[in-house]
């Protein structure tokens, strides 16, 4: 597959349908003058969350993660880790000697009534799921360190504490929020009588961990990215100027900030570029006006803006004669997935673009259609990639750095075919030109960021981990 321009990919489209389609989907497309505004109000409102007087209203929170340094590889130990945030739920046993990390992990399914019911039914399920792990392990007896890739927003006051600020992406258990989600963990662990001897020493962010597990073998890498679900980006900053920090002052004088930036826009700064599409799937989303950054880069949300650009046209008679079908007009049914694979798709045939609008109840789509709904999927990731990259620009010139890594993961960012290309592309001309990056694809992560941040804790002094 490759990246066509509109141009070769709209060749053919009748003129009056071409204009009209242009017409409706033009707001889709935003210029690099929007693109540096965002870049500049992120820069000021980053400065907002780093800022004691300013950090209650701020959209950018940039909590300080107290991760000051990225492990040196000399951690060893078996190791439980939990990943919750985002499609999947896993429990993962890990091993780390000798700069080696082997692991085994096992997804299981938060199901929907309990990503939306209370809280102890959400951590008595997590609990059970450990227990189920540990006994197909034959670790049911073992007393074993964990750590937790725990990737929504959280103000942390330690390594093992963190407070839940706000829920994301589809999960909202009641009385968790305002509550440090270590302690929940346990009650739930205690209120089973068979497993006390697992106990949490670190909560990271999935961002954090993306940037530690790269940073193993990359030191010049100074940010994690997750392109998934939802997005997020976590970056080193200097002591000096994160003005919240309470900890100590000791070297290295850095610290890891998770800058939750999907919260960017929540104060209405980013309207100016909001598309009705964007409009009408908030309205309607589980968290209205919230996320509004993270609505229009990640996973959760783009497959539905599409959608909604694609009945639009087919309303205009623009796309299937104007014929919709049931599954169409239905929330949520176009998932993002989809846009990969069309993107991916061969245009000499549009097989799977076909496949996938015949799943979708579209009887016989001509190849004018394909290339259209393919140019509406094409201009809603590329919106996202280049979103994405004016904030990851915008954290790069703030460091400074001469040469940075930038560690991403996450699923829209591996399965889309060009978000990487896309994002090089864009990040390079938005940057100051005395900088070079690299973005690279970060491995296991989330699984060995939190065994590696566990492995850290448990050799820390008793005092340092309260
Ligand atoms: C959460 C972040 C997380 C990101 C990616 C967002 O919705 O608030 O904490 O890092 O999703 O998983
Ligand atoms: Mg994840």
């Amino acid at each position: 597959p490759s990246n066509l321009s509109s141009r070769t990919l709209l060749k053919g489209i009748p003129r009056k349908t071409l204009y009209e389609a242009e017409n409706i989907l033009k707001p889709l497309e935003l210029t690099d003058d929007c693109y540096r505004k965002v870049m500049e109000i992120m820069n000021q409102n980053i400065e907002e969350g780093l800022h004691p007087d300013t950090h209650a209203n701020a959209n950018i929170k940039c909590f300080p993660t107290y991760v000051r340094s990225v492990p040196d590889g000399s951690e060893a130990g078996v190791f439980l880790a939990l990943d919750l945030g985002g499609t999947n739920f896993r429990v993962l046993l890990i091993n780390l000697h000798d700069q080696e990390v082997s692991l085994e992990s096992k997804i299981y399914m938060i199901p929907q009534p309990i990503m939306l019911g209370s809280g102890d039914q959400l951590f008595d399920h997590i609990a059970d799921c450990i227990f189920k792990f540990m006994c197909d392990h034959n670790l049911h007896d073992k007393s074993l360190p964990l750590g937790f890739t725990f990737s929504f927003s959280c103000r942390q006051a330690g390594l093992d504490k963190a407070i839940l600020t706000t829920w994301t992406k589809g999960f909202k258990c009641e009385g968790v929020e305002g509550r440090n989600i270590v302690e929940l963990l346990h009650a739930a662990i205690d209120r089973r009588k068979d497993m006390k001897n697992v106990r949490c020493l670190a909560v990271i962010n999935d961002t954090v961990g993306a940037l530690i597990s790269c940073a193993h073998s990359d030191p010049d890498c100074a940010i994690g990215l997750i392109l998934g679900t939802g997005t997020n980006a976590c970056y080193i900053e200097n002591l000096d100027n994160v003005k919240t920090w309470d900890g100590d002052n000791d070297d290295p004088k850095q610290v890891l900030i998770n800058s939750e930036w999907g919260g960017f826009g929540n104060d209405g700064c980013l309207d100016f570029i909001l598309t009705d599409f964007d409009r009408a799937m908030d309205n309607y989303s589980i968290n209205p006006g919230k996320q509004i950054y993270e609505k229009m880069i990640s996973g959760m949300y783009m497959g539905e803006i599409a959608r909604l650009a694609i009945e639009r046209l087919r309303k205009h008679k623009l796309l299937f004669e104007g014929k919709g079908s049931e599954q169409l007009s239905t929330r949520g049914r176009f998932y993002t997935k989809y846009i990969s694979e069309i993107e991916g798709d061969d245009v000499d045939n549009f097989a799977m673009t076909k496949e996938i609008l015949e799943e979708l109840e579209l009887t016989s789509p001509t190849d004018q259609d394909c290339r259209l709904v393919r140019h509406v999927c094409s201009l809603v990731s590329k919106r996202a990639a280049y979103l994405a990259s004016a904030g990851i620009a915008c954290l790069l010139n703030k460091m400074g750095r001469e040469r940075a890594t930038v560690a991403v993961d996450g699923s829209l960012y591996r399965f889309h075919p060009f978000f990487h290309d896309l994002m090089m592309e864009k990040t390079a001309q938005l940057i100051q030109p005395n900088l070079s990056f690299k973005i690279r694809l970060s491995n296991d992560g989330s699984g060995k960021g939190a065994a590696l941040m566990a492995a850290v804790a448990s050799r820390l002094p008793r005092e340092e981990q309260e």
